[in-house]
């Protein structure tokens, strides 16, 4: 769990009918509903708590439950479910003002049909599969985004597909209202990590605002020396430290100035209630160096961060954090930095010039500091790890103008092939899904930044869901992709997305 936490969520369990079937059938959906949720709840296999909601069978009850849930802040979304049939006229007020995610679960209460039983008080009784149908109707007239998760709901890949949205869902939850700080601007002439920041708080509910870099080091120099003091000793405890920045080494200095830097950073966080930051090289006066284990050490307590003033970046690792919060492997600020092309296999090596997150180390990570090579500062201290081996992600957000587009692909993280003694930067190295050369092109075609969120919790069934969510473009470069069927996508979703903008439709 981060330091910086996720809200509280949970998810409104809804239920739809209606009055054909007499009263005794519709207590035995309420109950068939509410046993649903107990088990669930109490299976632990899903990561937010099911909230049990009174049946709905009338136009007026459903509209009123879609206004609660929009004003309801604990209410990250709803799952919907038709166990018998419910007139999806019904539904259109309710469902045309509903602001938060929902989820169609096709299901229905009873596994097994009980063959030699089944009467027609049974048939009437779990209608799912054609009144979720009726549903489906008007969601997909309406063209409402959603996801649609078919099958029992005691099977754990149904399970599983609803954990993924709920944990998406959760990481949509804290966007809403949610405020990223740059200190400084862009990097100068820098295009990718430009865009609309307007656009962006209209169709994800964050904020992105400016501080100058001086309102940072005032609070940089407001740090107490005897936090300093103590902050400069916890990295000692925690890290390998090299010999030279620990207490009584001649670069001591240099250490104690990264705890000032980190203590100074958190404290313009907290007190702006920010949930992540970009700096920039090109914008440090008054800095001694850019802030490099500061940085890194943030990132592990849950904040998002991007370097050069890229704050869709920035705001992408704090949500694939939050969406990993209760999954293992780490999430981090990413670049796709240089290659190993040899033609028994190529390989990707990620890094950045300092801010890769620890939650990613194999390894207990050193502290070290060196020159930057650029900027012209002192030399920054930094953690030094190799990424641990696994699935993961590269996941971009880019501004495409009219629109935005999510790009991910899926990689898998190596062990480093040989030792990388002079290589003073935390870094990963991978083998990209299907290919190098399609991965790579494909990439391209698609615009994809060189700055990523980077994570092993975070899957592509998460980041379509969050697509969906946003009601933006998807696409995934994965196992299967073929780079001609790619092109077409790109291709065909050029004019969908022209002839398509309304906010939170299709
Ligand atoms: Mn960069």
């Amino acid at each position: 769990m981060h330091k910086l936490q996720p809200p509280t969520s949970e998810i409104w369990f809804i239920t739809g009918s209606q009055h054909l079937y007499g009263e005794a059938a519709l207590r035995q959906v309420a109950a068939n509903a509410q046993s649903i949720v107990d088990q669930l709840n109490a299976s632990a296999s899903l990561p937010l708590r099911l909230v049990f909601k009174p049946i709905l069978t009338r136009p007026e009850e459903i509209t009123s439950l879609c206004l609660e849930a929009n004003g309801a802040a604990a209410c990250a979304g709803l799952i919907l479910w038709m166990h018998t049939f419910s007139p999806s006229k019904m539904w259109i007020s309710g469902l045309s003002r509903l602001s938060k995610p929902f989820l169609h679960l096709h299901t229905q209460f009873n596994r097994d049909l009980p063959w030699s039983e089944i009467d027609m008080d049974f048939m009437n009784l779990n209608q799912a599969a054609h009144g979720d149908r009726e549903a489906g109707f008007i969601h997909t007239r309406l063209r409402l985004n959603r996801k649609v998760v078919a099958g029992h709901w005691s099977d754990p890949e149904v399970q599983a597909r609803v954990a993924a949205w709920m944990r998406v869902a959760r990481a949509w939850q804290s966007w809403q209202g949610a405020r990223f700080v740059r200190f400084g601007d862009n990097m100068r002439q820098v295009a990718v990590t430009e865009g609309d920041k307007v656009a962006a708080e209209a169709r994800f509910g964050f904020s992105v605002n400016y501080h100058g870099v001086g309102d940072l080091v005032d609070a940089v120099q407001d740090a107490s020396d005897a936090d300093v003091t103590a902050l400069a000793a916890e990295y000692e405890a925690l890290y390998a430290v090299a010999p030279a920045l620990r207490r009584g080494g001649d670069r001591h200095d240099a250490l104690r100035y990264a705890a000032r830097q980190e203590i100074g950073l958190r404290s313009f966080l907290q007190q702006g209630g920010f949930q992540g930051f970009t700096d920039t090289f090109e914008d440090l006066h008054g800095l001694r160096q850019l802030p490099g284990l500061a940085v890194q050490r943030l990132m592990a307590d849950g904040y998002g961060f991007a370097g050069e003033g890229d704050w869709k970046t920035a705001a992408l690792v704090r949500l694939m954090k939050v969406i990993t919060d209760d999954l293992p492997g780490g999430t981090s600020f990413m670049e796709d930095y240089t290659y190993h092309l040899a033609p028994e296999g190529h390989l990707v090596l990620g890094a950045h010039m300092l801010e890769i997150c620890p939650s990613i180390a194999a390894a207990t990570p050193a502290v070290e500091a060196h020159p930057l090579g650029i900027g012209g500062k002192e030399d920054p201290v930094r953690f030094v790890f190799d990424a641990h081996p696994g699935a993961a992600v590269n996941v971009s957000l880019v501004d495409l103008g009219n629109r935005f587009r999510l790009i991910l692909n899926e990689v898998d993280v190596i062990a480093p092939p040989e030792p990388l003694p002079r290589l003073p930067v935390a870094r990963a190295v991978w083998k990209c899904r299907p290919d190098f050369k399609t991965a790579c092109a494909a990439w391209i075609y698609a615009g994809g930044a060189h700055h990523t969120g980077f994570s092993y919790g975070v899957t592509a069934e998460h980041v379509e869901d969050l697509a969906a969510i946003a009601g933006i473009e998807y696409v995934g470069i994965e196992s299967g992709t073929d780079l001609r069927e790619f092109r077409k996508e790109l291709r065909n979703n050029e004019i969908h997305y022209h002839m398509t903008s309304m906010p939170g439709r299709w």
